[in-house]
């Protein structure tokens, strides 16, 4: 089998041969067709996210080392099955759960793996779909999204995942209400797109790059606000109905104060991006206002499921996906990196 790794911290991937793997127990091999191409893995390739204030998380304190597969969107054909893995859809195509957990916890007994104290996501500890073969631990990870593009199926099991666990976290918003989505990349595409899948229109796209907001509209956004003008704050507050909630898809400072900044009382903000930073909180601010403040990441296996259900509805709009050969993963990333990419690219693993 033929993937493309991470061999040193920071630098470009590189084209790797090794044997297929035989699954075994409750394993199952899938052979990858389609992998999208997420902006966390430029985190990753560089070896840290910054946690603000100066200080970083290193993949290395959390046991990584190279060589690193990446790659957690991934889509193919499953192939082979360990001796206890049950009833398998041998030769039918599943998009792949990538965000399990030890398989012991209570965690992850519970069904929320992404929650696992001791994460195993497969395209971070455990080697992902940059590959045209991966290991799957348990066939619970497989799901069945017959009905779905396959080349937007992938982009599901993360940003769409994502995105969707954290709009849900908002409810309930009510209808006359305005719901911020803070970013305009692939994941605020993506939750512009989740919001009005749910029956949501009053829907406010947030960016510092104007050059995104005819995507933003296109997803269904009604307004677009750049968080770095200097009247954005006011003309956010004088929305008609107030700002009940935000989505952060980005997660630094100057989109957390604008974010949290325009919320009415009991509004609830909700981080998901990974740029960093960090913000001063007003405790008697928090209470008075009643603020929500709540991180989430990524989502369950069960929401899986039902981000895949609204998706075949036809409820959710896809966002543009441009697909792209296994071999531009690298450029791919580092078009991430500097933030010129329009919704998301996916990877065709030949
Ligand atoms: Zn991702
Ligand atoms: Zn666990």
């Amino acid at each position: 089998m033929q993937s493309y790794d991470i061999t040193e911290w920071g630098k470009p991937l590189q084209k790797a041969l090794r044997d297929t793997p035989v699954p075994t127990g409750t394993e199952v091999l899938v052979r990858v067709k389609y992998c999208g191409v997420c902006h966390s893995d430029v985190h990753i390739r560089d070896g840290y996210f910054d946690m603000g204030g100066g200080k970083k998380f290193h993949m290395s304190d959390r046991g990584m080392k190279p060589p690193v597969t990446m790659g957690h969107e991934p889509y193919g054909t499953v192939v082979a099955a360990g001796p206890e893995a049950g009833a398998v859809p041998i030769g039918q195509d599943r998009l792949v759960f990538p965000w399990t957990g030890c398989g012991k916890c209570a965690r992850c007994l519970e069904g929320a793996d992404n929650l696992c104290p001791t994460p195993r996501y497969l395209g971070i500890q455990r080697p992902g779909g940059y590959a045209d073969h991966m290991l799957v631990p348990h066939p619970r990870y497989l799901v069945d999204a017959t009905g779905v593009d396959p080349l937007y199926a992938p982009i599901l099991a993360c940003s769409g995942l994502t995105t969707y666990s954290a709009v849900n976290k908002l409810k309930p918003f009510p209808a006359d209400e305005w719901i911020l989505v803070m970013g305009a990349g692939g994941l605020g595409l993506m939750a512009v797109a989740m919001l009005r899948a749910m029956g949501h229109e009053r829907i406010a796209s947030c960016d510092i790059d104007p050059s995104k907001f005819g995507a933003a509209r296109a997803a269904g956004a009604a307004e677009t606000f750049n968080p770095a003008d200097a009247d954005t704050p006011a003309k956010l507050l004088a929305l008609p109905g107030g700002v009940c909630g935000a989505v952060d898809l980005v997660g630094a400072t100057q989109t957390a104060q604008v974010a949290m900044g325009a919320l009415r009382k009991g509004g609830k903000y909700v981080i998901v991006g990974l740029y960093g930073g960090e913000i001063a909180l007003s405790m008697v601010g928090t209470v008075q206002r009643a603020l929500t403040v709540q991180g989430s990441y990524v989502g369950n296996v069960a929401e899986l499921r039902e981000v895949v259900a609204l998706a075949r509805s036809g409820k959710l709009k896809a966002i543009p996906v441009e697909k792209r050969a296994m071999s531009e993963i690298s450029r791919t990333l580092d078009e991430l990196k500097a933030g010129t990419v329009i919704g998301r690219v996916v990877a065709e693993i030949a």
